[in-house]
Formats: structure tokens, C-alpha cells, sequence
């Protein structure tokens, strides 16, 4: 059987390290805010090429603070708009409503799979305030000509580079390091994983660094005073030790995905399936290898019983979510046909060239 996502392997690829660091942090006897966490801030702002990385206790915390920070430096106010792409994961339009803002849907195209460039300027109004950027599938969302809408229309530009840990544009910049801010999840199963729930916010502003520890400090700038509303949102020294291992062979990993990525592309061959169009090699760490398919579920079920495992991300686009019951009327085709048609592949950086090339033999043969 291949599984999708071996995440046992994938930590065992680096256990001596890993189980080292654990044992270091039991025996120091500090569990939150010590050595290991500034150690770990340090190594990934200098990794993604920013002043500031603020570590937090999670992908979704993250988006959120950012939000919540612009809000208390007075950037944002509830009932502004931000721009998002409307196939994105639930967590990046959940950190906008979070916080009172208006997410607005922005449709991706088809063929990249990213935000449609020429749409955004449709959607802004006089209320919109940031885009966010979704770096999907761990493929570069950014551009130079995103950049400059934003600076035109003096909109922050966010990323959620929580899929992409790794990702570079053509000359060489990190994703994290692109926009005002990102928010980073180190999600077992992201390129970047912890052995649990942790992430970071990158950015380039002083002021947006601090009020983003602020708020996830309880609100507090020092002991026993407040000045916000926070939250309880922090990254333990475990999670911490164990990152800064994973971080050093990141690039590593996210090599090993690429071959595993470059076998995909060049070994199926099937005129029911396609893929998205390719990127330059170092703009896609290939977090998911997706393909698309009008008969997606009798693949999968094709796949299953040649033992392949595989996900679909995601079934339900977030407009058609209950949790959103306002927008369930919406009619938003190319999101919707990308959730009707997307199959993720086995993807990871220990899976073998043997078993790609069966995933591989399964794919071509579905009739
Ligand atoms: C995983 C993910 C998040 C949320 O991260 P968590 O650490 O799971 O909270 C946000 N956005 C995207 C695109 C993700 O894939």
C-alpha cells in the first residue's frame, strides 16, 4: 500500500536529531519562552529573509494576529474588505471573519490554480484594506504586478504561506519575506512540521512584530500590564527544538519533493487527467502534487483499490461551506470546478522513485 503522507517516516528520515532535541528540552526543565523558541525565531527569520519572526501556536493564530495587529495600530477596522482567493483552505478566510473584516472572494484561474491577477482591481473598494495571497500547493501565489497593485491602491499585501515554507521567486526571495506579512504553519503535515500545532508570523515591520507578540501574550507588552484584548497563542520549546532540526534540512526536503514531482509530470500520460502549468523549479516546494480529472472520485476509487492512497483538497469550497451560509448562493465556477475535479497524488519527501513510479502506472491505466 502507499500511503499519502507517512508522517512517522518523514519525522524518522531525522530521528536521532529530533529525538535528541526533545530529550534536551524534558531535561532543561523550560517548557514555554525560552532558548529553543528565540533560537528557532532567529534561524527562520534569517531563513526566509525578514527582521521579525514572531512564533505562535498555530497557522490560523498567525493569519489572525496579523489581522488583529493591523486593527489595534488603527491600519484595519472592522467591516474592511480584504481580498482572498476564494479556493483557498477554510483557515485563511476564517482569520478575516475572525477579526470582523470582510473576506471578498477573488476567483483563481484555472490553469495556475493561483488568484486571477486581472480580477483583483475589479474587486476594490473604497473599504478594502490588504490582499492575502495563498501560496496553494506550496506554488508561488506573487508577482511583481500584484505588488504593484497593492502599493497603487496602498493595500497591505499578506501571504499565507502556510503550504509553501521554502518557495522562491525567480531571483531567489523567499515566500514569507514578499509582502507587509506572513503567517507560517508548521501543521505536522505541512513542508515544515512540528509534532503537533505551531506557526509564526514573518515580517519586515518593527511595530506589526511587537503588537503581533503583544497580542498573542495575553495583550501583554510586560508582566502584569495589558494593553489589548489578547490571546493565549504560543509556540512551546518542544515544538521549537524539534523545528530547528526540521528547518536545516528543509531545503532537502523540499529537493526530494521536487523529484518526486518531476517523475509525476513526466511519467503521466493520460488524456483524462491534467495538470496545473509548471512553474520554475524553485517556485514550487510541491506541498501537494494535485491533478485534476472530471471523473475525480472514480480515480480515487481506481487509485484505492490499487493500493494508492490519496486526498482531495479540498471537496467543499469555502462558499459553499454551512459555516458561510451567506455566500452558499454564490456562483464562483472556476473555484468550484477545481473542487469538483482536484485529486491530490502521494506527495512527500520519503516516498520512493518504485512507488511514484506505481502511482504512476495506477494513473495511466484509469480508463
Ligand atoms: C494549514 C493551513 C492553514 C492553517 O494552519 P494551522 O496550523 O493548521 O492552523 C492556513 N492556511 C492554509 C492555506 C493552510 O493550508
Amino acid at each position: 500500500m502507499i500511503e499519502f503522507l507517512p508522517l512517522g517516516k518523514v519525522t524518522g528520515k531525522y530521528s536521532d536529531e529530533i529525538h535528541e532535541a526533545v530529550l534536551r528540552v524534558v531535561d532543561s526543565g523550560r517548557y514555554l519562552g525560552g532558548g529553543e523558541v528565540s533560537a528557532f525565531e532567529t534561524a527562520y527569520a534569517e531563513y526566509i529573509g525578514v527582521h521579525n519572526c514572531v512564533t505562535c501556536a498555530n497557522g490560523l493564530d498567525a493569519l489572525w494576529l496579523i489581522l488583529r495587529a493591523y486593527i489595534e495600530m488603527g491600519v484595519m477596522s472592522p467591516g474592511d474588505e480584504i481580498l482572498v482567493p476564494a479556493n483557498t483552505f477554510i483557515a485563511s478566510i476564517l482569520a478575516i471573519t475572525g477579526n470582523g473584516l470582510k473576506p471578498v472572494l477573488v476567483e483563481p484561474r484555472w490553469d495556475t490554480l493561483e488568484i486571477d491577477e486581472s480580477l483583483i482591481e475589479t474587486h476594490i473598494t473604497s473599504r478594502t484594506k490588504a490582499l492575502m495571497t495563498v501560496h496553494l500547493y506550496g506554488r508561488l501565489s506573487w508577482s511583481g504586478e500584484m505588488a504593484g497593485i497593492c502599493r497603487r491602491h496602498g493595500l497591505k499585501l499578506i501571504e499565507d504561506n502556510a503550504q509553501a515554507q521554502g518557495c522562491m521567486t525567480l531571483n531567489g526571495r523567499r515566500t514569507g519575506s514578499l509582502g507587509d506579512a506572513a503567517g507560517h504553519s508548521f501543521y505536522p503535515g505541512k513542508n515544515l512540521g512540528s509534532l503537533g500545532d505551531a506557526g509564526a508570523v514573518t515580517t519586515n515591520d518593527g511595530i506589526l512584530a511587537e503588537t503581533v507578540r503583544t497580542l498573542a501574550n495575553y495583550g501583554s507588552p510586560r508582566k502584569y500590564i495589558f494593553d489589548y484584548q489578547g490571546r493565549n497563542s504560543r509556540m512551546d520549546e518542544i515544538q521549537a527544538a524539534v523545528l530547528r532540526v526540521k528547518l536545516r534540512h528543509l531545503d532537502e526536503d523540499n529537493d526530494a519533493r521536487r523529484h518526486v514531482a518531476a517523475l509525476y509530470t513526466e511519467g503521466i500520460c493520460n488524456p483524462l487527467v491534467s495538470m496545473p502549468v509548471m512553474l520554475p523549479a524553485q517556485s514550487n516546494v510541491w506541498h501537494i502534487f494535485p491533478v485534476f480529472t472530471e471523473r475525480r472520485d472514480e480515480l480515487q476509487e481506481y487509485l484505492w483499490k490499487r493500493g494508492v492512497r490519496t486526498v482531495i483538497h479540498y471537496p467543499v469550497p469555502p462558499h459553499r461551506q454551512r459555516c458561510y451560509s451567506g455566500w452558499n448562493g454564490l456562483s464562483l465556477p472556476v473555484t468550484e470546478r477545481i473542487h469538483d475535479r482536484e485529486l491530490s497524488l502521494p506527495m512527500s519527501p520519503v516516498i520512493t522513485d518504485e512507488e511514484v513510479l506505481e502511482v504512476i502506472d495506477a494513473v495511466n491505466t484509469f480508463r
